[in-house]
């Protein structure tokens, strides 16, 4: 079975614990305007352009000022990548599972130090099926294994064996705001999560701040209320400060960035959400 993955490398700490060899798998469910990783989005991938994108390649003329006019795209059998002269690559590549846990183990002696490997996106469990025959294979050889989602999926339980540290993001508590800005309601995340606090150790839910949507005072204490009334004693909580680092993308990928500098919240607000959650005994942490 292959997998599509848009992105792969190393960093450390941020994604799990140690030094993690991170995958980002291809397609996502939501469409959260914020997304930094827009390349990630479409499953079926998109096409990327560069700085030395040359539009003469394209015998259509979709290729004007660094971006590709989808109408006049459309129906091509892509051209335009199989010349690299071109400048335009597809956001993904495809590889067997079997060669990524090749190549996994033969990391995991030297590099890993505590480590592992983290599956991330996009939403990785848009790829159900090849994701967890990997994330199968990946513990039969003793590698510690991350998973990274939003945790819409109605399986998503069925990886939380196959899952040492479990991360999902929760980015709003009301399931129209929710709907209205992600494109799906919240509804499968909130009882997603409860499963996993119940059932497991080792999970951190991740929170967007964004300014307008979900980083106000009030927003702050519905968030602790819902999760106190989950009863996730055992979970940690990380704020994540909106930031631009992927706009740029959103040209290469010829989409529209329509987030604004208001969205950005100041260092105080994740100062104020640490504090409310403390005073509901809710562990928040930085990685
Ligand atoms: S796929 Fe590439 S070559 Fe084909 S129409 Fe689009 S930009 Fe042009």
């Amino acid at each position: 079975m292959k997998l599509k993955y848009f992105q792969k490398g190393f960093n450390f700490s941020q994604d799990g614990p140690g030094n993690r060899l991170v995958y980002h798998l291809q397609g996502c469910n939501l469409i959260c305007p914020w997304c930094a990783n827009p390349e990630g989005m479409p499953i079926e991938g998109v096409l990327m352009t560069s700085d030395k994108t040359d539009g003469s390649f394209c015998p259509n003329g979709a290729v004007e000022s660094g971006m590709i006019d989808r109408k006049k795209c459309e129906g091509c059998n892509e051209i335009c990548t199989s010349i690299p002269a071109s400048g335009i690559k597809k956001s993904f590549v495809e590889e067997d599972v079997d060669s990524i846990v090749s190549y996994c183990k033969s990391c995991s002696m030297m590099f890993f130090d505590g480590g592992g490997v983290t599956l991330t996106g996009g939403e990785p469990t848009l790829q159900f099926t090849a994701l967890k025959e990997l994330l199968q294979k990946l513990k039969s050889a003793s590698i510690h294994t991350a998973l990274e989602c939003n945790a819409t999926h109605d399986r998503l339980p069925e990886l939380f064996p196959l899952t040492d540290f479990l991360i999902t993001d929760c980015k709003h508590y009301n399931c129209e705001t929710h709907k209205k800005v992600c494109g799906a309601g919240n509804e499968n995340i909130i009882k997603n999560i409860s499963l996993a606090a119940k059932q497991r150790n080792q999970l951190l839910i991740r929170i967007p701040l964004i300014n307008g949507f979900n980083a106000s005072e009030e927003d702050a204490h519905e968030f602790a209320k819902l999760f106190r009334e989950i009863g996730t004693d055992s979970c940690r909580y990380e704020f994540l400060r909106y930031h631009e680092f992927g706009k740029d993308k959103y040209k290469r990928c010829s989409m529209q960035y329509t987030m604004t500098q208001d969205a950005k919240v100041l260092p105080e607000t994740v100062k104020d959400f640490e504090r409310i959650f403390k005073e509901n005994s809710l562990i928040t942490i930085h990685t």
